[in-house]
């Protein structure tokens, strides 16, 4: 299943809920929680997902805190692949590097373990940066250099929504390969 059908797009689509207004007014807030409470949907996701890396020699999924934990350490587990989280600043324990972005009023920051990638024959690692969705492409931007930043190569960023009017996914094509499953208008 390299490609979806416009019929099984649409069955993915419609599994996930918008909430208007949430978490602030005005925003419509794609809730990726009735997608995986949906066997159909989820299994239909994964599987497309599999198809898609299960040759490429991936050797970590990065997943972006949070929803991109839930969906990245799925498809590591099925490609039998490596795990590593980028999460929020003062989350993780160990010693951390970080990113900062800009947010419409003020910054934001990624981190991750300076130790997160470590290859056996000091080969540099191949990682695939997994989220649930683009909106402006910041956090995903900042995601990408740090994962380059910490010593890998980010091969491709892959997210389950892109909101294409927003145009995110052109900020994040400048750093790496981008990959939307669903693009919404
Ligand atoms: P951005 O950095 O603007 O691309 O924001 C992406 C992050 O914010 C992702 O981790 C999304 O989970 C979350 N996000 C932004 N907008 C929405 C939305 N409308 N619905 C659901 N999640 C969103």
């Amino acid at each position: 299943m390299q490609t979806l059908s416009n019929e099984d797009k649409n069955y993915l689509l419609n599994s996930i809920r918008e909430v208007e207004d949430f978490p602030k007014p005005g925003i419509k807030f794609k809730d990726i929680t009735t997608l995986l409470g949906n066997k159909k949907a989820f299994h239909l996701l994964m599987d497309h997902l599999v198809a898609r890396y299960k040759d490429q020699e991936i050797d970590y999924i990065a997943g972006i805190e949070s929803r991109g934990f839930i969906f990245g350490a799925a498809l590591a587990a099925l490609l039998k692949t490596r795990f590593v989280p980028i999460r929020k600043p003062g989350k993780l324990p160990y010693t951390t590097i970080s990113e900062k972005y800009s947010l419409e009023y003020g910054v934001d920051e990624v981190t991750i373990h300076i130790d997160a990638f470590s290859m056996p024959n000091n080969s540099k690692p191949k990682v695939l940066l997994i989220d649930d969705l683009i909106a402006t492409g910041g956090t995903a931007t900042a995601a990408v250099n740090l994962i380059n930043k910490a010593g890998a190569e980010c091969v491709e960023a892959c997210f389950v929504i892109n909101l294409s009017f927003l145009q995110g996914d052109l900020d994040i094509k400048k750093v790496t390969s981008v990959y939307s499953v669903l693009e919404v208008d």
